[in-house]
């Protein structure tokens, strides 16, 4: 495939683009006055500028009502957390009832493995893959000794291919089949942090399902990047983070998803807190624990309104732009885009480790640099000297994730350009 490396061509991309004009609608991070070319979305999504306002807000608020604030306005803090659902609940293609957003990434995932693994003597295996995000590994082996376990006898690990660093969904499946007597748990990333690698959720669920086996998704690096239908999938449980892709700010609340087959089953064992207790009778302060039948169900405790209020405004800006949808329209073409430019222009002194076709891929791409000499590393910190924001994971790859409301045709060109000069 031949492509246009003009700028020209560039700026007439952005030209038709119908979600160029949200750019505007972000904060973009400058030094020396100048906009920096940000391409680390992936990691820490960009302030959206409603933010500031919905923020101050509630502060102000708190301020003029003290505790009535949580009872009294048009956004009372009581239920605060249920205006996010529904927004949140298209974007990971579930029902209202599943969704809840609370704690953060790790705390939910802690959570859902104490109602989702549920080891015995002959079932107490987790398959997780072998360069999971370490906190995820971490809160798996944790786990697993919780309940008296030993890690090396139950960790079953989906290794990465030596040469292209992806997982192989069919040797997924098989190890699923191959332990499906001993297997507990599935735990597995919608999207791979490392490579950006997209798996078949659908598939892997079926897998799992047919052998009784719980399956757990961890989408950080998925949830508002590609489009997802936990409930159609029939996933058992997922969990992300808001600050990435989603644009909620260092930190945020993370998010939570109970297929709605358990969060309607109050008998779910889990660890349980007021905040997950039957709204009506939740301030007669009694001992008992009755939980709310959906994802709420799981809470513990009340959530920080400062943040919540970031990623209401967040998933304004989402449902403004239309969903997922025509964001990943966009998403498929800037990526194909930067892809295209990336070959033409630096060959093989560049290696994408990311699948080359958009259906196993979010935005990101994971490159390696083979330049002799010198160090990914050392580029990686030219690059940032240059101006441009993307991010290095140890061993070896740079991680540039064009994000579709707030980077332009010409942010792939200016990068791949400054890359090249950089590499030449
Ligand atoms: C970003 C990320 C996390 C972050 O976990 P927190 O609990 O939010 O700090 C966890 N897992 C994966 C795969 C991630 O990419």
């Amino acid at each position: 495939m031949t492509i246009d490396t003009s700028t020209e061509h560039a700026l007439a991309l952005d030209a038709a683009d119908p979600l160029a004009s949200f750019r505007d609608r972000f904060w973009i991070p400058e030094s020396d006055g100048k906009q920096q070319l940000y391409l680390v979305g992936n990691s820490l999504g960009l302030q959206p500028k409603n933010v500031a306002s919905i923020v101050t807000e509630e502060l102000e608020k708190w301020q003029r009502l003290g505790v009535r604030g949580h009872f009294e306005s048009d956004r009372p803090w009581l239920p605060f957390h249920e205006f996010l659902t529904p927004m949140m609940a298209r974007i990971v293609g579930a029902q209202d009832t599943e969704v809840v957003v609370m704690n953060t990434l790790t705390v939910n995932l802690h959570l859902m493995m104490t109602t989702f693994y549920r080891p015995t003597k002959t079932r107490h295996k987790i398959l997780i893959e072998s360069h999971a995000f370490p906190s995820d590994y971490q809160a798996v082996e944790s786990q697993i000794k919780l309940h008296g376990f030993e890690p090396r006898d139950s960790i079953v690990t989906a290794k990465h291919g030596a040469e292209t660093e992806l997982l192989s969904e069919d040797a997924i499946c098989d190890l699923i089949e191959q332990n499906r007597d001993s297997l507990a748990l599935v735990l597995l990333p919608g999207v791979q942090y490392y490579t950006g690698q997209l798996l078949d959720m659908k598939r892997i669920t079926a897998v799992a399902h047919r052998y009784n086996v719980s399956v757990g998704f961890d989408l950080a690096h998925a949830v508002g990047n590609v489009p997802l239908a936990l409930h159609g999938w029939d996933v058992d449980f997922a969990v992300w983070c808001n600050y990435k892709y989603l644009n909620s700010g260092p930190g945020a609340v993370g998010g939570c998803f109970v297929h709605e087959r358990h969060a309607t089953d109050k008998s779910m064992p889990r660890m349980a807190g007021w905040w997950g207790h039957d709204k009506s009778t939740r301030f007669q302060m009694e001992n008992r624990f009755d939980p709310i039948p959906t994802a709420e169900g799981w809470q513990l405790s009340n959530p920080p309104i400062l943040s919540l209020a970031a990623i209401l405004a967040s998933l304004q800006v989402f449902d403004d732009a239309g969903g997922i949808s025509p964001l990943r329209e966009k998403s498929i073409r800037l990526t194909g885009y930067f892809e295209a430019l990336l070959n033409e222009e630096l060959g093989d002194r560049v290696n994408i480790i990311t699948p080359r076709t958009p259906h196993q891929r979010g935005c990101q791409l994971s490159i390696e640099i083979a330049t002799g000499d010198v160090p990914g590393k050392r580029i990686h910190q030219q690059l940032e000297a240059a101006g441009t924001d993307t991010d290095w994971r140890e061993p070896n790859v740079i991680r540039a994730a064009p994000v579709p409301l707030y980077n332009s045709f010409e942010d792939v060109h200016r990068f791949v350009a400054t890359l090249k000069g950089i590499v030449s």
